[in-house]
């Protein structure tokens, strides 16, 4: 959601990875290549500048009978360990000042937690600005994943005029793909300008998102803006209003205000609980029409999930080490900031949300299994969700929703780089393409806890251990020790929190 920005300090130069090598050989990795096929091993990854050059299988006795030849290339033994392709974020946004004014503190974040590609969804920071992060990103000059910026909507700085008309919609859509934009992300645009901004969209090859905002979802459901060519639907907005039968719009109370954020997001849970049943004829008219169109689901399950307790998202884990403190700050229930909503959150509305998570998550998993993409979206930097993690999370509750550890996998990798249009270059481990890959000592498969930066806690005879947390990963084929990486983000935490006692400002360097 758009709010009052101040930009964030770009990220410094690049010290950490090492690489591209010439040929690099990743040894006696079992392999989850992120197609949804079974993982299997052990195998030779050979990466040349960058490329996935060969693949070297064992064969049935799971030995590997011929090896590539380790001459002149640099080798990591991986014996033992799990290699899957990086993740691509299909809904992330780097964040503004008043988040976190470090951008090296998100990237890093995003990195430690194996997320190799990002979809920029609203680019706060303003789109030159990320234009720029992204290009320098892509010349590996920053530690920092892919970036695809998606501006929002609008004409710019709060309270100017909105894009009303089809020819204005047009200029602004040229206007963005000139400056580098990647794709655009919608809100609540005229029915007249979203139209006509997503044919131009459609007519550039550019990619495309909406959160279908509340106030104009009886105008323009998630099913029309699919009729008029959207790529992907954003949260949870805009689907149960393409279901109603018995009504036209949401039954909201007496005294119901939109710009009251509580009391939205108390109704959100209702807008869910008042549309069709599953299975009814509705829900899947709904759920067929979409795939027809080739919709995708970019569901973000995770960043709602505190409205289901929010007790455990005040206290997760990693806050006190990993959250930066302005971004801590952010999160605390609040009258101005976005999603800080949670002031007087009770009984009656988690268990509201508990209901239309099940009937929200059932309508996620029949369009997978229908055969629709469902994307991994971490929308991570509100409502107590900290980079990395937030994607982690939704991982987990995209298993919760009924899929299988990899298809959750393949969500994450090869359907999110589908969606960005890069599945040629990236999201899967097979010959030929670019070796965004994360590597890992523990069975992701098994327990997707393990892929939290902060390890998963296990009791072992040596007492309770941290398990996990990604040990390596590759960008592009330059090698980031991911373990350092986190470290850094815990140091940036540590320095910020130690600036803002002393008065001092935040930068890192
Ligand atoms: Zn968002």
């Amino acid at each position: 959601m758009p709010f009052a920005s101040k930009p964030q300090i770009a990220a410094p130069d690049r010290t950490a990875g090492e690489g591209p090598h010439e040929r690099l050989i990743l040894r006696g990795a079992t392999v989850i290549d992120g197609t949804g096929a079974a993982a299997y091993g052990p195998a030779d990854i050979v990466i040349e500048h960058g490329e996935i050059t060969g693949i070297w299988e064992a064969s049935h006795s799971r030995t590997l009978l011929e090896p590539p030849s380790g001459e002149g290339a640099v080798e990591m033994d991986l014996t033992g360990k799990y290699l899957l392709p990086g993740f691509c974020d299909s809904h992330a946004h780097i964040g503004n000042w008043y988040q976190a004014p470090n951008a090296e503190y998100v990237y890093k974040l995003w990195l430690g937690h194996g997320v190799t590609t990002v979809r920029e969804l609203g680019c706060f920071n303003g789109l030159d600005w990320t234009v720029q992060e992204a290009r320098r990103a892509e010349r590996g000059e920053i530690t920092a994943p892919r970036i695809h910026p998606y501006p929002a909507f609008q004409p710019g700085p709060a309270g100017e005029d909105p894009i009303l008309t089809a020819d204005d919609a047009v200029a602004w859509v040229n206007n963005v793909a000139e400056r580098g934009a990647k794709g655009v992300k919608f809100f609540a645009p005229t029915p007249e300008a979203f139209r006509a901004g997503l044919s131009e969209i459609n007519s550039l090859g550019l990619g495309s998102a909406c959160h279908h905002d509340q106030r104009r979802a009886s105008q323009v459901h998630a099913l029309q803006s699919a009729r008029w060519g959207l790529a992907s639907i954003e949260h949870w907005y805009g689907m149960p209003e393409a279901m109603f039968r018995d009504r036209t719009v949401q039954h909201v109370g007496p005294g119901y205000n939109h710009n009251d954020e509580p009391q939205r997001f108390e109704q959100g849970a209702h807008l869910w609980l008042q549309t069709a049943d599953r299975g009814s004829a509705a829900w899947e008219e709904t759920l067929e029409e979409f795939l027809s169109l080739g919709t995708t689901l970019s569901p973000t399950l995770n960043i709602y999930i505190g409205s289901r307790d929010a007790a455990r998202v005040r206290t997760s884990e990693w806050h006190q080490e990993y959250t930066a403190p302005q971004l801590w700050e952010f999160f605390q229930p609040s009258a101005v900031n976005h999603g800080s909503y949670m002031g007087d959150w009770g009984t009656e509305q988690e268990i509201a949300w508990r209901h239309a998570y099940q009937k929200w998550m059932s309508f996620v998993n029949d369009y997978k299994n229908l055969g629709g993409r469902v994307t991994a979206g971490s929308d991570s930097g509100f409502i107590y969700k900290t980079y990395g993690f937030g994607f982690i999370e939704e991982l987990e509750l995209l298993r919760e929703a009924g899929f299988h550890p990899l298809e959750v996998i393949r969500a994450a990798t090869l359907d999110s780089a589908a969606l960005m249009g890069i599945d040629a270059e990236v999201g899967s481990i097979e010959k030929g393409k670019r070796a965004d890959l994360q590597i890992i000592d523990e069975d992701p498969l098994a327990n997707l806890k393990v892929l939290y930066g902060h390890g998963h806690l296990r009791l072992t005879p040596e007492g309770l251990q941290r398990v996990g947390g990604v040990s390596h990963v590759l960008r592009d084929g330059v090698v980031y020790d991911a373990v350092q990486l986190r470290e850094d983000v815990k140091h940036l935490v540590t320095t910020e929190k130690e600036a803002i006692a002393e008065g001092r400002p935040l930068h890192a360097h």
